[in-house]
Formats: structure tokens, C-alpha cells, sequence
């Protein structure tokens, strides 16, 4: 089947910190962001594009009060969440926490939590469940290590890791998939336009059997994998990929600006 393209989708740009910057960090850090991003601030307004940032938790509330007190032209989330609303789960953090801390996203499934944290398929298929529950938009990650890539093809792990984690949703929901390969994360060695496009294509096709062409032509689908300022314009170009999500370069400001400012021109 022929993917489904969009040229409604808005571009997100998405920085996830890790482990990375405290709260009085983060509050610099986000500062510094949006007054380098100020010039260009009316142009993503009017071109309706998102630049969203992903602090530790603890950093949160004070990422959430700089915002909405100088009203920046940014949004934020979580980079996990509980499957469970509250109770005896010691370490754990409620969707509905986030959703209280005017979080619009929450990333889920990230390679790092499945590594470290063993989470299972069937587990984040819950904390996809739990994030729709509470109103928080899902950035669903998944892709393939290199051994997978080797032995399965490209687009057969990202595949099964979705339909697994949309087991359990039905209707029309908002959720944004990062097709993040393993083997690209913080490596330096992205993945070059065309896999990053063939793999999009096959997870959009993958959308439309599940949720239908509208929900496909809406879901944005984003790249990951050591996306810099330097190739982010030629995966940007690829008619499936609609952003990315980024890691070692979302801690640089001028680096994850200029990677942000980027969408500007896409579109217009
Ligand atoms: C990530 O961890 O989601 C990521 C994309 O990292 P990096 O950009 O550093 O490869």
C-alpha cells in the first residue's frame, strides 16, 4: 500500500535531555533558548510549528512556571511515565502528574528505558493507554539495534514495536511516532535520508492498517538518531519524516536552535 502523506502535519522539533541539566540549569538553559529562537518565534507561530523540549522530572515545574510566565513559544513533557494512575509505586510518575504540570507530550519507549529499564512491549502498550487516558500526547519510540538490522531488514523491529504498542487503541488518537535506529543513537552516524524515509513510509502504511488513513495522514513521524543542524535539512526533505527528536544536540542551544529554526523554511 502506498504510505499516506500529509502536507497538513506541523513539523515537531523535539530535544530530549536525558539525564541532563538541573532545574536551575534547565531554567538557563530555556532562557537561552527562546531568546535565540526570538527572531524567529512569529515564523514558527505562523507556520503553526512546535518546538518542544524533554527535561529530567525534576526540572519540570520550574520549565513549566518560565513558559507560561514569558509565554515562550515552546511546549514540553515527560520522558516517561507510570502505566499506573497513583498508588504503591515507589520512583514512579503519573500521567496525570504531567498532565498537571501542563506537559503536552511524554515520550514512551525510548531505547534507553527498554535497555536499562527492560520495558517490555506490553508494558508500554499500558503507558501508551496511560498517556492517552490522562491527555498527553505520546511520542512513541521505536527501531531496530544493528544485530536486528542484520538479521530482520530495516523496517521489521520499528513495525512489530508499534503494532505492540497500539494494541490497545482504537478511535482517532493524537500520537507522534520517533523511528529512533539504535544502532544512530549517539553514535554521530545518522541514518542517511533514504533509510530514514523508507522506514517512515512503512510505519505510516503500518497506521493506516491500523487506525486508518485519516489518523495516518495525521500522525506526525519523527527521525531520531544524531540528527545535527548538518543533516537535519536533507531528512527534513523526505516526504514521511515530519521532525525529529534529538539528543546530544538538544543540549547545545545554538546547536538545537539552529536544528529548530530549520522548520521555518519547511512548508512555506
Ligand atoms: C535520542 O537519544 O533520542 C537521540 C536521538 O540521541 P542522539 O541525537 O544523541 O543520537
Amino acid at each position: 500500500m502506498a504510505a499516506v502523506t500529509s502536507a497538513k502535519r506541523v513539523p515537531l522539533i523535539a530535544g530530549n535531555w536525558k539525564m541532563n541539566l538541573d532545574h536551575l540549569q534547565s531554567i538557563a538553559f530555556v532562557q537561552k533558548l527562546a531568546w535565540t529562537l526570538k527572531d524567529a518565534a512569529h515564523d514558527f507561530d505562523a507556520a503553526g510549528s512546535e518546538v518542544a523540549v524533554f527535561p529530567p522530572f525534576t526540572d519540570l515545574r520550574s520549565v513549566q512556571t518560565l513558559i507560561a510566565a514569558d509565554k515562550l513559544s515552546l511546549v514540553f513533557g515527560g520522558q516517561d511515565l507510570s502505566e499506573f494512575d497513583s498508588g504503591a509505586y515507589t520512583g514512579e510518575i503519573s500521567g496525570a502528574f504531567l498532565k498537571a504540570l501542563d506537559c503536552t507530550y511524554v515520550l514512551i519507549g525510548h531505547s534507553e528505558r527498554r535497555q536499562y529499564h527492560g520495558e517490555t512491549d506490553e508494558q508500554l502498550a499500558r503507558k501508551v493507554d496511560a498517556a492517552l487516558k490522562h491527555g498527553l500526547v505520546p511520542v512513541l519510540c521505536v527501531g531496530e539495534t544493528s544485530e536486528d538490522l542484520e538479521k530482520f531488514g530495516p523496517s521489521a523491529v520499528p513495525v512489530a514495536q508499534l503494532k505492540a504498542a497500539l494494541a490497545n487503541v482504537t478511535g482517532q488518537p493524537n500520537i507522534v511516532i520517533a523511528y529512533e535506529p539504535v544502532w544512530a543513537i549517539g553514535s554521530g552516524q545518522a541514518a542517511t535520508p533514504e533509510q530514514a524515509e523508507q522506514v517512515a513510509s512503512v510505519l505510516r502504511d503500518t497506521l493506516a492498517e491500523l487506525l486508518g488513513a485519516d489518523v495516518a495522514a495525521a500522525t506526525r513521524i519523527l527521525y531520531g538518531g544524531s540528527v545535527k543542524s548538518g543533516n537535519i535539512a536533507a531528512l527534513m526533505r523526505e516526504p514521511n519524516v515530519d521532525g525529529a527528536l534529538v539528543g546530544g544536540a538538544s543540549l547545545d542551544v545554538a546547536e538545537f536552535a539552529s536544528i529548530a529554526r530549520f522548520q521555518k523554511h519547511v512548508g512555506t
